[in-house]
């Protein structure tokens, strides 16, 4: 049978029914039932567990999605949004069946509003789509994720990228929203003023719920303005101490950069190996200054200095674009590369997030874990905020490997949260993180619990995800299977 949440799980032609149901409210072309659509939908980017939905539904308007809401929370239906499918913990496996909401058809920018620093997109628009529609505004939006995301995935991941550390997340950049609720009603969070005390922050509750509070078909985002100049730097260092202390020099003493990005030699070897860069093969920190022309200067000739006195072994600048993109391509593939060097290899990729203080103190500390896993594995990271990802590597197959794996995992998520961090700077918990939430945050768990309960009291949105089961409950009890 379709993994319908039902009273009555054995009840014949329940599938059926759900999907004579959907006819009813959608054209054939927005739902699909092969075998090449529910495998697409069965997992995401990153290594996790695959599940089939029953039936992928594509909507192409927030009336359509409010109607598919609404069966599902009539016939207690499980539904996982998914735009892009870039996220890396398993979000968009449909752990529970069901419905496959596909948002990508939901791709329109509704309104540019360059005199309010302000764009309305659905919530499929990529970021990369919006920033070549706003080109001759001089604004853009400044999250940009390695891949090219949903700005509905991104608000619900919360996601963010090589340049928060001067912009901000994606929830510092929403104004509003618009969501289709669980029970199948739409409403409106925010608005369009640059700031407002009025009400509780629902937009920022929906951002990160990664789909477990409602469905997000529309936003109001912030833009920015395009720097006026911008440079670039890349130093190499000879360990990894180096590196480390040199980025937490930059960071504390208030240079003011627009990215602050760590590959280690590793990773820097895998770039060298898939893209054929002569880059040194140490660990390398690439800078970026946005301002007038004046400041990036004054900012590039600090940090090039800071980095001789740490003793970086080469550090250089880039002006043009051309050299600058060039000096971000290294950077932008890497977790690709990373993925290419090691074919036919199953990956988990960290996110850890820690004060910049304690930054040196966790890294050292993840290498050693990640050396006792006896795995590969490459840093890359965001450290200009405190963020970065150890991609480690094993044989799909190899069981003591992948335990070896999941301890060193566990070995690192202890070390942030002891150092005041969090188990996931940008990424997200999905899947892969349900075991270390509990130890994140306490009884404030249950207040989360308490939310989603008000929220969707039925537990059809993207069920199994973000929240740890509770104590003595079943998995099938917190989606309400019944
Ligand atoms: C190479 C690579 C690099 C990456 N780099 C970064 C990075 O630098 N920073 C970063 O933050 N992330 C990064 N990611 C992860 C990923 O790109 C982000 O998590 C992104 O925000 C996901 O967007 P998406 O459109 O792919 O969403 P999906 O993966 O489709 O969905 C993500 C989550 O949001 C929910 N969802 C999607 N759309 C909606 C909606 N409209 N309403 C409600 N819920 C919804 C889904 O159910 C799921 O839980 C990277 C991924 C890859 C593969």
């Amino acid at each position: 049978m379709l993994g319908h949440v039902s009273d009555h799980p054995a009840e014949p032609a329940a599938s059926e029914r759900l999907l004579a149901d959907l006819r009813a409210l959608l054209r054939p072309d927005q739902i699909d039932t092969s075998d090449s659509a529910l495998d697409l939908h069965a997992r995401g980017e990153s290594w996790d567990e695959a599940r089939r939905p029953d039936v992928v539904v594509y909507p192409e308007s927030t009336e359509d999605v409010r109607r598919v809401i609404a069966l599902a929370y009539a016939t207690r239906t499980a539904v996982t949004p998914v735009a892009v499918n870039s996220s890396l913990g398993g979000h968009t496996v449909p752990v529970a069946g069901g419905i496959s909401l596909d948002l990508t058809r939901m791709d329109r920018i509704l309104e540019i509003a360059a005199e309010d620093f302000l764009a309305v997109v659905q919530a499929a628009v990529t970021y990369p789509r919006l920033n070549e529609a706003l080109r001759a505004t001089g604004l853009f939006f400044p999250v940009d994720p390695g891949a090219e995301a949903s700005l509905g995935g991104m608000a619900s991941t919360n996601a963010s990228g090589t340049l928060a550390v001067r912009y901000g997340v994606t929830r510092d950049l929403l104004l509003g929203l618009e969501v289709v609720t669980p029970t199948g009603r739409v409403i409106r969070t925010g608005g369009r003023a640059p700031k407002s005390s009025s009400g509780y922050a629902l937009t920022q509750l929906f951002c990160g719920a990664e789909g477990t509070l409602g469905v997000i078909t529309e936003l109001t985002v912030r833009l920015v303005p395009r720097p006026e100049a911008v440079m670039g730097a890349r130093a190499a260092f000879g360990d990894m101490r180096g590196a480390v202390g040199y980025v937490s020099e930059i960071i504390q003493s208030g240079v003011p950069v627009a990215r602050c990005e760590l590959v280690d030699a590793a990773a820097i070897g895998a770039i060298r190996q898939h893209l054929g860069l002569a880059l040194p093969e140490t660990p390398t920190v690439f800078l970026e200054f946005h301002g007038d022309d004046a400041s990036v200067r004054a900012a590039c000739e600090l940090a090039l200095a800071l980095a001789e006195e740490h003793g970086a072994a080469t550090a250089e600048q880039a002006t043009d674009p051309a050299a600058l993109s060039a000096l971000w391509r290294a950077r932008h593939q890497a977790y690709y590369a990373t993925v290419a060097v090691n074919p036919g290899m199953a990956n988990v990729i960290t996110d850890l997030a820690v004060p910049v203080s304690r930054l040196a103190e966790v890294i050292e500390g993840s290498l050693a874990a990640v050396a006792r896993a006896g795995v590969p594995s490459y840093l890359i990271g965001h450290v200009g905020d405190g963020n970065f990802h150890l991609n480690l590597f094993f044989p799909p197959d190899d069981a003591a490997a992948r335990a070896r794996v999941e301890a060193a995992y566990g070995d690192m998520v202890a070390l942030a949260l002891a150092a005041g961090g969090t188990c996931t700077g940008e990424h997200g918990i999905g899947l892969r993180k349900l075991p270390y939430v509990r130890a994140e945050h306490g009884d404030a768990v249950d207040l989360m619990w308490a939310i989603k309960d008000a929220l969707d009291p039925a537990g059809i949105m993207n069920p199994g995800k973000k929240l740890p089961q509770r104590e003595g409950a079943s998995a099938e009890a917190d989606a309400r299977l019944r």
